[in-house]
């Protein structure tokens, strides 16, 4: 029937990631070339019908920077899924998107959705985390993982899709 499930999800990674830019693009369907870094942290929410059920999401786009990770259990805590997106043209992003997920896997609920963002996929040119390393880390970890690029639209209303559709199974 027409059930809504609220589900608190929850973006984490390294500043500049894009993890703004994906919830604008998913939310409003934009995106700005000189996104303001978040303070803190910032809420958002958005519906998304799968099937004939419909998930509201809660979203919290964290910040990112240092100062502020103290404060990100509070986030990620009861998120009932978390995005953790890094930047393809930037490896330190990635080693700070592994980081996230070994906190996620030891201080998050077990049955969070955990999905991984290699973002600013249309940055090919300057690309430095190859696909197949992001995948199989995705694969050893019990992540699902895409590329995604809050500038195009690529695989943003994907990754959200994909992961209301394991919410629903789960
Ligand atoms: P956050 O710190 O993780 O929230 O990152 P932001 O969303 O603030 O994005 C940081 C910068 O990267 C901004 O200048 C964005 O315009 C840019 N950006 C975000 N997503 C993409 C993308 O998919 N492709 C490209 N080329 N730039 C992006
Ligand atoms: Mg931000």
């Amino acid at each position: 029937g027409n059930k809504i499930r609220n589900a608190k999800l929850v973006l984490l990674g390294d500043v500049g990631a894009g993890k703004s830019s994906l919830v604008l693009r998913f939310v409003k369907g934009q995106f700005v070339e000189f996104q303001e870094s978040t303070i803190g942290a910032a809420f958002f929410s958005q519906t998304l019908a799968v099937n004939d059920e419909t998930v509201k999401f809660e979203i919290w786009d964290t910040a990112g920077q240092e100062r502020y990770h103290s404060l990100a259990p509070m986030y990620y805590r009861g998120a009932a899924a978390a995005i953790v997106v890094y930047d393809i043209s930037n490896q330190a992003s990635f080693t700070r998107a592994k980081k996230w997920v070994q906190e996620l896997q030891a201080q998050g609920n077990q049955n969070t959705v955990v999905a991984l963002a290699g973002n600013k996929a249309d940055l090919v040119e300057t690309r430095q985390v190859q696909i197949e390393e992001a995948k199989t880390y995705a694969q050893e970890n019990g992540l699902f993982f895409m590329e995604t690029s809050a500038k195009t639209a690529t695989n943003v209303n994907d990754i959200f899709y994909e992961i209301a559709k394991r919410l629903l199974q789960g």
